[in-house]
């Protein structure tokens, strides 16, 4: 398996690098009949996608990196901040019945719960929503902060997490999102949200190669 197709010329080079590195770019276009300008988009492909490794006054090595190994990296350095979507909030003394309006309105499976002064305090998903429904009080007149999942129980992740390690907190905590928040002197800002749709995003765009 590769990270990227690699064309004709690309596989080319790959092997001389294979066989004689470390070798210049020079004595590779030597090799191929052609000239080190005509290599250079190539060699910077090959470079980049972490096949080779390109070191001043040496020329270029292979990494013996495989294709698989080069994918696990580019995993591993995605960040939460990359694949985060817009969150959307309801102010905890909003009635579990305006809370479902936003959840159908704003079109999400998760509300984050946020005090007067925008700082979280809980999570309300489709379930604890649900739940609410069926009993028979007046939906109207209950606040979701008393339905919610409350701080500190809330799990929560930060702009610059990996995002790999937040798809395994949603596998193990079994929820299916997460409030993306900045720490404040007061309290947690939430200024993002990871839901299993962006870890579906983001394998979308590993096979489609838009993962830097
Ligand atoms: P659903 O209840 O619609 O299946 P989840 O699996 O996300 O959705 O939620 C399960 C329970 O976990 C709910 O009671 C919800 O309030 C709670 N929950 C959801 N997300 C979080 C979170 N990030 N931190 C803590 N609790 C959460």
């Amino acid at each position: 398996m590769r990270t990227i197709e690699l064309n004709k010329r690309q596989e080319q080079i790959l092997q001389i690098v294979k066989d004689h590195g470390p070798i210049t770019g020079e004595h590779i276009a030597d090799r191929l009949n052609l000239t080190r300008a005509t290599l250079r988009p190539d060699l910077a492909i090959l470079t980049m996608a972490g096949y080779l490794e390109a070191r001043p006054r040496v020329g270029y090595f292979y990494t013996g990196k495989t294709g698989a190994q080069l994918l696990t990296d580019k995993i591993r350095k995605v960040k939460v901040g990359e694949y985060q979507s817009v969150p959307v909030v309801v102010n905890e003394s909003v009635s579990v019945y305006d809370a479902i309006c936003t959840m159908f309105l704003e079109d999400v499976g998760t509300l984050f719960v946020v005090d007067e002064h925008s700082l979280l305090v809980g999570v309300l998903s489709r379930k604890d929503l649900l739940r609410a429904s069926i009993g028979k009080q007046e939906l109207t007149s209950i606040p979701v902060n008393i339905i919610m999942t409350r701080m500190p129980n809330i799990t929560f992740c930060e702009r610059e997490d990996y995002l790999i390690d937040i798809a395994k907190t949603l596998i193990n905590k079994q929820i299916d999102a997460m409030p993306v928040v900045k720490k404040t002197d007061l309290g947690y800002e939430v200024i993002g949200r990871i839901t299993k749709t962006n870890i579906t995003k983001l394998l979308v765009g590993l096979a489609n190669d838009e993962v830097l």
